[in-house]
């Protein structure tokens, strides 16, 4: 076993702590990372003050990592010492289920393993990123490329992927109209990702105040949902919508703005059922849709997409001291537009 400094939440309500955490001995398909940065997405907050279900602490979240391999178990073919890699939100699957063997682990049937608060198979509790080093089966692990700092590495590993899948499934590109609900972390990536691809993009967030980033992230035009001249403004128009907010929204409102064949993709995660007026879904043969992270074959394809297209989140850099203020300004949305801690901080 390995001991290495963490943050911890030790409960619900208490801040975050400066701890130590058990890393297992390296198997032979295992790599062990030092850890540079670790994003703070907003899942972690829903986690460790158990909005999502009762966990165990202490808990150490953490599901955007990235840093250098110091180590590998004797069976590691794809990773060697030095190299600068990532872990997002699972670090391992079944990897015999249909959706396993079709890449796409994050569907595993049989449950992948989180990041953290997930049963490992050792039969231990999973820990994140907010941690000096981390051990992972080397399948699990994706290649960060040079290009690519650090620092703005970090998030892609979920606020990434998270826009990026949907984004390629449902063809965001050339001649198409895709609307990005929410600017925060996911949705300044969304926009960055969906104008990349080529696509026509539109935000669509409370007010205006943050409508200079969303031109300068990609976004063609920007409009305030506070308004309700938007939405009859943009009535039939978008074949995709990204909707990253994770409170309730007016689907019918939402659902209007989809032309023929259009699909509404929730990343955004309310804790209470969205009602969906299944006429808003007649028109136009409309589609309403989840997603949910993405495989590790197609966030290797996402990281190298960013590379080649220069395309990287913006970030606030915070030391391991300021999580817990970091964690209320997110609260109140008040990041541009993610946060990342420095691991230096904490060794
Ligand atoms: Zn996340
Ligand atoms: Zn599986």
């Amino acid at each position: 076993m390995l001991t290495v400094n963490a943050i911890a939440a030790t409960s619900a309500t208490d801040p975050l702590v400066r701890t130590t955490i058990e890393r297992r001995d390296l198997g032979p398909r295992d790599v062990l990372i030092e850890i540079r940065y670790a994003g703070i997405c907003h899942s972690d907050i829903h986690t460790v003050r158990g909005e999502w279900g009762e966990i165990a602490y202490p808990q150490t979240v953490g599901h955007e990592i990235v840093g250098r391999v110091t180590a590998i178990g004797p069976d590691v073919t794809r990773h060697a010492v030095d190299d600068r890699v990532g872990v997002g939100c699972m670090v391992n699957s079944c990897r015999e289920c249909d959706n396993c063997r079709a890449g796409q682990e994050q569907y595993c049937l049989n449950g992948n393993v989180g990041t953290y608060t997930s049963v490992d198979r050792d039969g231990t509790v999973t820990q994140g990123g907010y941690s000096t080093h981390i051990v992972v089966d080397e399948d699990f692990v994706v290649r960060v490329p040079q290009s690519i700092p650090y620092e703005k590495a970090a998030p892609l590993l979920c606020a990434g992927i998270t826009t990026y899948s949907p984004l390629a499934h449902w063809k965001a590109g050339p001649g198409r109209k895709v609307a990005v609900v929410g600017l925060g972390g996911l949705g300044h990536m969304a926009v960055k990702l969906a104008a990349a691809m080529g696509a026509e993009v539109t935000v669509l967030s409370q007010t205006l105040s943050k409508k200079d980033d969303g031109l300068t992230f990609g976004a063609a035009h920007y409009y305030a949902t506070a308004d309700p001249a938007t939405f009859e403004l943009l009535r039939n128009t978008f074949d995709l919508i990204i909707n990253t907010v994770s409170a309730p929204i007016d689907m019918a409102a939402y659902l209007g703005l989809l032309r023929l064949d259009g699909t509404l993709v929730s990343v955004g995660a309310p804790p209470q059922p969205l009602p969906v007026p299944v006429f808003a879904l007649f028109a136009n043969r409309r589609t309403f849709a989840g997603s949910s992270i993405g495989g590790i074959a197609e966030t290797q394809e996402m990281l190298d997409f960013c590379a080649e297209r220069g395309i990287a989140p913006d970030v606030e850099v915070i030391t391991a001291d300021q999580v817990n203020e970091a964690y209320e300004r997110v609260l109140t949305s008040d990041v541009r537009y993610r946060f990342v801690i420095d691991i230096e901080t904490l060794r």
